[in-house]
């Protein structure tokens, strides 16, 4: 979500004849977008704003502005940050042009946030929808791998699941209609884009209404699967209801398009933990939602997320989300230590009880125990050959400039998601190729590309 709208502030500004430096020292203006949804988040965001400060002394010219849920959440108090010129919520960013010439050509400082978020949010959202409808289309121009795209479908959550500041920072939900978003999927298209990823909170709860007609992600995604250029469709994040809608399920094993990956996060095993998280399934419940989605698309590779230390969270409680995790065999999972963000139910009600050290043992033990999980699923495509859209150089990729006629080590994904990693020339970014898997860590697999 936030590479989504770090991507429509770029090309605005991009619009407005600004443009991209390397190097934050050789920046007139410095915007940062921000995420609230853990302390750790937002104290990254306050380092990087006291390392501006030292920069400033010597760039006193320079304008920094602050963006997102994190400016949204503190509004005032930001902008009395010695560093900070420009404060603006996520509600508001189609004013950030704007916002940014006042403090370059008069050294002001402006805050815009959404006062009552759940309340004006509504009356900002024609011209956030405008704004997205104007830059949406460009955002596979904005430093993301090529040829993909991240296409919103849902503003917004209404859920209050007890320890999450999301509802309260980006507003009521809201769904985009169908026509919006498949206009932005065949501009993005046009442009050379082979894959989106529809972005929702509780994007499998999509509903539109549009007289006597109303729309759900399956039609959704019939849609988009119609657009041609576009091969692989993904969608991101379902939450476990029970009307976890078996018409999605069948769109995925109908349509070559849409990508045999869910993410689906529990945040807990333990009935009594969910209850009190505010999120409305039971453990129980919840895997037979997994072994239901399997039974109707039998490669589906799931993700998941959970929370670990939630307030009052016992040695028993946590045995239930290993014992869950056990189960659910995910491909993938990330694991979070429960971090109190203000305002929400969970802090005003509960003490963050959880001792950090406590945490951080739960924390290493779930990933070990996905880790194994995670080791043996990949070890399933050994000798196996793979389809993957090419991102780009890996991290490590290394040419030898001795030898012009080496490849650097490319990867990229396949449909369920599983990391790959090979060499080829870098021109195949944005690509589909075949790739014969012989060797296999948790996470990545590696191998030859296939020729011909
Ligand atoms: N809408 C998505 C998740 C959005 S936040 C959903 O409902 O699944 C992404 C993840 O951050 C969550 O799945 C949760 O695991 C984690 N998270 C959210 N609030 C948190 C908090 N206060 N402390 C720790 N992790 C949190
Ligand atoms: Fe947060 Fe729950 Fe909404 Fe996800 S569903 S964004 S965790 S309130």
């Amino acid at each position: 979500m936030n590479k989504l709208d770090t991507a429509l502030v770029s090309s605005a500004l991009r619009e407005a004849g600004f443009v991209l430096t390397d190097s934050v020292k050789d920046a007139d203006v410095v915007v940062i977008n921000t995420c609230s949804v853990r302390e750790h988040a937002e104290a990254r965001v306050l380092s990087h704003l006291g390392h501006l400060k030292h920069l400033k002394k010597h760039r006193p010219g320079m304008v920094v502005a602050v963006i997102g849920c994190m400016a949204q959440r503190l509004g005032d108090a930001l902008l009395e940050h010695d560093a900070v010129n420009v404060v603006c919520g996520p509600g508001q960013i189609r004013q950030l042009v704007r916002l940014l010439e006042d403090a370059l050509s008069q050294n002001v400082k402006r805050l815009v946030v959404a006062e009552a978020i759940r309340d004006r949010m509504d009356s900002s959202s024609d011209a956030l929808e405008q704004f997205e409808s104007s830059y949406g289309h460009q955002s596979d121009a904005d430093g993301g791998p090529p040829g993909q795209a991240f296409v919103r479908v849902m503003r917004g959550c209404d859920n209050f699941c007890t320890y999450c500041i999301v509802p309260y920072v980006r507003g009521p939900e809201q769904c985009r209609p169908p026509e919006r978003v498949l206009n932005q999927v065949r501009k993005l298209a046009d442009k050379g884009v082979r894959q989106v990823t529809l972005l929702g909170q509780t994007v499998n709860a999509y509903r539109h209404r549009d007289g006597h007609r109303t729309y759900s992600l399956a039609d959704l995604l019939g849609m988009v699967a119609e657009v041609e250029g576009i091969e692989w469709i993904r969608f991101v994040t379902s939450y476990p209801s029970e009307e976890f809608y078996d018409d999605i399920l069948h769109a995925m094993a109908s349509s070559p398009k849409v990508c045999h990956y869910l993410h689906m996060p529990a945040q807990s095993g333990s009935d009594r933990v969910l209850r009190a998280m505010n999120r409305h399934y039971t453990a129980e419940q919840y895997l037979e939602l997994l072994a239901r989605a399997r039974r109707i698309v039998p490669d589906l590779a799931i993700a998941g997320d959970f929370i670990v230390g939630f307030p009052g969270e016992t040695e028993d409680d946590f045995r239930a989300t290993v014992d869950l995790v056990r189960q659910a065999r995910y491909r993938n999972c990330f694991v979070f230590k429960y971090s109190p963000r203000p305002g929400t139910t969970a802090d005003k009600r509960h003490q963050d009880s959880v001792p950090d050290e406590v945490k951080q043992r739960r924390n290493v033990e779930l990933l070990a125990v996905q880790e194994a999980i995670s080791e043996q699923l990949s070890s399933e495509f050994l000798g196996r050959t793979v389809t993957v859209l090419v991102e780009g150089l890996s991290k490590k990729a290394r040419v030898n400039p001795l030898d012009s006629q080496s490849h650097p080590q490319l990867v990229g994904r396949t449909a369920t998601d599983s990391i790959v990693v090979f060499n080829g020339s870098p021109s195949l970014a944005g690509r589909f190729v075949d790739v014969r898997i012989t060797a296999t860590s948790p996470l990545t697999l590696f191998g030859d590309l296939v020729v011909g």
